[in-house]
């Protein structure tokens, strides 16, 4: 087989942690990837620099993961389908909200043979209330597969090269290994599994209970209420998966994608620290984001309201007290210390 030129569509916090590594085994299996990894950069002028010109030439992203350099052989690109026309596999790794732009300028401008690899945690709008999964959103865009990756990386100690690992959900025998090839280094163990959707999930549900975890700490509630808040929303999101994407398999809950994550994304996440300074400050999620990220997008409160959208219209809101209370707080509509009165009776415990 001819060797596979791969293309980072994304460039954040993540994207540049990823693009180490994936640059990195280009060149270690020069064998099976073609060495030059385009990296699609959405263009800022930072310090009367673009964005582009400082990553060719220093090889770091200054704005979204300072101190770490990038392999020599990423190429950062601004025009997203000159930096994805040749591709054979594509890596999504935006922030969720951009992804039906980018479809659409992509469309008819890619391999018809590329595959996708979403790194994407969250979900799109489907008809009628709904949510779409992102690599849905992308294979029914681009006409073609998706695959996906969700674990417990936070980005900055990936790009450490601290122990960690992810779940690669795919169910194409023969493309598993390669990917694996691409993303698996000492420091970043791969499991792949068939279960994709629930991988997928997973990595967008956390992000909702990583903001229960945040109000959790804004409110001083302590490690138990923050276990049991952890717990409730691990119990939820399999709640979901079984009643929206059944024939799931719970092992999969048990893989990075799931536990794990939620172990991450509730201690050391960018949802969890805004959400606790959302209770501490009294300022607006939106106001908080930009003030300490940096220009890096949250995810969870969106997931929250899309979620709850569908939950609304599918009339199960009972069901899922713990993502709805987690909706009611982000948009003004309940106040965060009354976030345990909402989950006092779970239907967990009756
Ligand atoms: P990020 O939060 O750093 O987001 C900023 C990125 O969005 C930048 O690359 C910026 O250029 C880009 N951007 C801003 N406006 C844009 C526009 N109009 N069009 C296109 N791009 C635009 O991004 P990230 O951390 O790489 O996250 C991407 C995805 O990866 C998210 O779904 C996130 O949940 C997931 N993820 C993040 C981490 C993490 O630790 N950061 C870990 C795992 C998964
Ligand atoms: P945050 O977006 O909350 O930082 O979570 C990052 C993540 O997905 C870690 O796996």
């Amino acid at each position: 087989d001819a060797k596979k030129r791969v293309c980072i569509v994304g460039s954040g916090n993540w994207g540049s942690a990823i693009a180490k590594i994936v640059g990195a085994n280009a060149m270690k299996y020069n064998n099976i990837f073609e060495t030059r990894v385009t990296m699609y950069v959405y263009e800022e002028i930072i310090n009367n620099e673009k964005l582009t010109n400082i990553i060719n030439t220093i090889h770091e992203n200054v704005k979204y993961l300072p101190g770490h350099k990038l392999p020599e052989n990423v190429v950062a690109v601004p025009d997203v389908v000159e930096a994805a026309k040749d591709a054979d596999i594509l890596i999504f790794v935006l922030p969720h909200q951009f992804i039906r732009t980018l479809c659409s300028t992509l469309l008819d401008n890619i391999k018809p043979t590329a595959v996708g690899l979403s790194l994407i945690k969250g979900f799109g709008r489907g008809e009628g209330n709904s949510i779409e999964l992102i690599s849905k959103i992308i294979e029914k865009n681009l006409r073609i597969q998706c695959n996906v990756l969700m674990g417990a990386n936070l980005a900055n100690e990936v790009a450490e090269e601290k122990f960690c690992e992810t779940t690669i959900g795919c169910k194409d025998k023969r493309l598993a290994p390669i990917l694996r090839d691409l993303i698996q280094t000492p420091n970043f163990r791969v499991v792949v599994v068939e279960d994709c959707d629930t991988v997928e999930v997973c990595g967008a549900l956390k992000n909702v209970v990583a903001c229960a975890a945040g109000f959790v700490d804004g409110l001083g509630l302590g490690d138990n209420t923050k276990a049991a808040v952890i717990r409730l929303g691990l119990m939820e999101m399999i709640k979901f998966v079984d009643t929206f994407y059944p024939g799931s398999k719970l092992s999969t809950f048990f893989e990075s994608c799931g536990v794990a994550d939620l172990i991450t994304t509730c201690y050391g996440g960018r949802n969890r620290r805004v959400c606790e300074q959302f209770v501490k400050t009294g300022k607006t999620i939106k106001a908080l984001e930009d003030e300490l990220l940096s220009g890096q997008k949250l995810q969870g409160p969106a997931t929250a309201d899309e979620v709850h959208d569908m939950l609304k219209a599918r009339n199960v809101i009972d069901k899922f007290p713990l993502f709805t209370a987690v909706h009611r707080i982000c948009t003004d509509q309940l106040r965060p210390a009354d976030l345990i009165d909402q989950i006092r009776s779970h239907p967990e415990h009756v």
